[in-house]
């Protein structure tokens, strides 16, 4: 089975398909960028359903409107038409204050001083996507206030829990990956106690994805191998706020070349720049194909 085989495997839950690309506009698109978007608009489409762009500008520091304007422009040249948004997540900090609430008042979050050079001295060593699992070092023995988490990063407890608290959820996430396959993840290993919000008011990815996925009605999620793993802090997020969770991943391994070397930059005509300059949209989503061995008429068929 190809990937594109794999992502319309059968669908049985009777319902309407909605899918999404949530780029952060910290750059320009590249190919690796285009292939997520192609791949997450051809999946909901090819099952008869919506496609919507959310715009994940909650880093004020690293979002530029310029790149904003450029993620539509470059979505419009591919022929890749949106249904619903685009959302920004930086307007929708009123929702996320909501559900911030409603975990603090669980007593779930705390706040937390460590600095960077605390962070790299006392956490657990690198997991295979890069994330640090939190050492705990913070972590509260007794009740925090509400009132004590403003102004500083907050952290969620993940399982085990201190005695006494309102949650009982299992640290162990499983889910199923059209293209990975099961998944377990222990979250004290994975994340430990991981940021909902920065000590400068940034929302954290996790916390925004979860939530915007929730309350946008987003049944599958199609995005790179590279997030596979943070699935299942959302998925955690998710059960303990009571709200839904998508019910499809996808998780698109790396595009590679012909000798099944991860495209670089030194393989060229990477850029969308470049790409604009130099190939159609047709040809673009050609060398996509090629790179993950779908046969091109299969995807173009649906743009
Ligand atoms: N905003 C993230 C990125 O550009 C993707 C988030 C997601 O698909 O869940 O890498």
């Amino acid at each position: 089975m190809n990937l594109f085989d794999k992502l319309l495997t059968p669908y049985t839950i009777p319902q309407q398909i909605k899918g999404r690309f949530a780029p952060s506009p910290s750059g320009r698109m590249h190919l690796g960028n285009v292939y997520a978007a192609l791949m997450s608009y051809i999946s909901a489409k090819a099952k008869g359903g919506q496609w919507l762009l959310r715009i994940e500008d909650i880093d004020p520091q690293r979002s530029k409107q310029q790149w904003v304007d450029q993620i539509l422009s470059d979505l419009d040249w591919l022929g890749l038409a949106w249904d619903e948004g685009p959302l920004f997540q930086s307007e929708r900090g009123e929702i996320y204050e909501d559900y911030l609430r409603r975990l603090a008042e669980r007593r779930l979050l705390y706040p937390c001083s460590c600095t960077r050079a605390d962070l790299m001295a006392t956490n657990a060593p690198h997991a295979s996507d890069g994330a640090v699992a939190y050492s705990g070092r913070c972590r509260p023995s007794s009740d925090v206030e509400v009132a004590d988490l403003a102004g500083n990063t907050l952290r969620l407890m993940v399982p085990p829990y201190p005695a006494g608290m309102d949650a009982n959820l299992s640290g162990t996430i499983e889910f199923d990956d059209l293209i990975c396959g099961r998944q377990r993840v222990e979250l004290s290993s994975y994340s430990g106690d991981f940021v909902v919000r920065r000590r400068d008011g940034a929302w954290a990815y996790q916390f925004a994805v979860t939530l915007d996925d929730a309350l946008m009605g987003v049944t599958e999620v199609v995005r790179g191998d590279d997030l596979l793993l943070s699935t299942a802090p959302q998925r955690y997020l998710a059960e303990l706020l009571d709200i839904p969770m998508p019910d499809t991943y996808a998780h698109l391994p790396l595009l590679t070349n012909e000798l099944g070397v991860r495209l670089s930059k030194r393989d060229g005509a990477l850029s969308m720049e470049w790409m604009r300059q130099h190939m159609s949209p047709r040809d673009v989503v050609a060398k996509i194909c090629h790179s993950v061995s779908v046969p091109t008429d299969s995807v173009l068929q649906w743009l």
